[in-house]
């Protein structure tokens, strides 16, 4: 049985602190003991969908992790001698963390944004300041829908691509709320 194997994550030896983040990518603690990423939720095929754990984060509100939505191995934390920085993919597994993946979709957001000749100056630093709130998961929802409302404005394949990237990066109840599946309609 593939299951009394011990896995990737299994054999590697833990970290000696483990970071806790938050899915946006904020650092909540970097001493945490790894013990506490012990059968830390996975899910390989969509890690921005991954369980997250019942401590939010107190500056966006979104839930936090301890391991690798791909292998559940301890994000690791802060050690004695280097400065630390959240780390952008798993050690173990080579798979993008949430915070990078969103980090990467964001930044073509704002690629279609200042590509399009649709914008004038003013527009597009509003679009791209709503855009980093929404990013840092400090948007309110009148400005998540005012800044789809300016991709949706965008049309054709701008929109296209946007509202593809949006419907992974919006919160479920985000995508709720607003109407991304016009795009698809022509
Ligand atoms: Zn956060
Ligand atoms: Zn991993």
């Amino acid at each position: 049985m593939l299951g009394a194997l011990p896995t990737p994550a299994q054999r590697t030896p833990p970290p000696r602190r483990a970071a806790r983040v938050c899915m946006n990518g904020h650092l909540l603690a970097a001493e945490e003991d790894p013990g506490l990423a012990r059968g830390a939720a996975t899910n390989r095929a969509d890690p921005l969908a991954v369980r997250t754990t019942d401590v939010r984060c107190p500056a966006c509100g979104t839930g936090t992790i301890l391991a690798c939505p791909g292998c559940g191995y301890p994000i690791p934390g802060a050690t004695p001698t280097l400065a630390f920085d959240v780390p952008h993919f798993c050690i173990v597994c080579g798979e993008y963390y949430p915070w990078t993946f969103r980090g990467e979709f964001y930044a073509t957001l704002a690629e279609i944004l200042d590509e399009s000749p649709r914008l004038d100056r003013a527009a597009l630093r509003a679009a791209l300041g709503t855009l980093e709130r929404q990013r840092e998961g400090l948007a309110e929802s009148s400005e998540t829908r005012g800044l789809v409302e300016t991709f949706r404005s965008l049309g054709g394949s701008d929109w296209d691509l946007a509202a593809q990237i949006l419907q992974v990066v919006l919160t479920p109840e985000q995508r709720a709320s607003l109407d991304l599946r016009a795009a698809f309609a022509h």
